[in-house]
């Protein structure tokens, strides 16, 4: 199935659950995928969760404080996860090893509507119910760049301005 994006008029805005954590995003992201690893089941409660890497410059801190707690992930890799003090929700991760980007939870926008994953990691250790559509960018682990799926993201993205105009 071609995927169509049409992204919103930036700057769009987010935040947690009990508002005192906001953010703004400046322009687009780099691509949305779903992970589902064991982690992203337990951070998100879920079957999964959405992970939207973006440019660190892109990403700006409106109101409230941010907690870390640093995670060693599946991959090794140690990802600090930021969410609010107060709430507990987590609005980003800062993987170590990629200092200049944030992966951002779309679901934490306040509108996320346009936050379609054009592929998905980590399959292999998916909640038997969920069908993975074949024809996205799919990973049985961690993928060994994110590149692949930057590249789906920009075919959907310029699809979807095609379909736009
Ligand atoms: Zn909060
Ligand atoms: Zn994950």
């Amino acid at each position: 199935m071609k995927i169509e994006i049409s992204l919103p008029d930036f700057p769009v805005e987010g935040g947690c659950q009990c508002g005192a954590v906001r953010y703004r995003l400046l322009g687009p992201p780099l691509a949305v995928y779903a992970c589902h690893c064991k982690d992203c089941q337990r951070l998100s409660g879920a079957a999964f969760s959405m992970s939207m890497p973006i440019a660190r410059e892109r990403v700006g801190l409106m109101r409230g404080t941010l907690t870390a707690y640093d995670k060693a992930a599946d991959s090794g890799r140690v990802v600090r996860m930021l969410g609010c003090g107060q709430c507990g929700i987590k609005v980003w991760n800062e993987p170590l090893s990629t200092p200049g980007m944030l992966v951002l939870k779309p679901g934490t926008l306040d509108d996320s509507s346009w936050a379609r994953p054009v592929g998905n990691i980590w399959t292999k250790s998916r909640m038997p119910w969920v069908e993975i559509d074949g024809s996205l960018v799919n990973f049985e682990g961690q993928p060994p760049d994110r590149q692949p799926l930057y590249d789906a993201w920009d075919r959907a993205v310029a699809a979807g301005q095609t379909y736009g105009s």
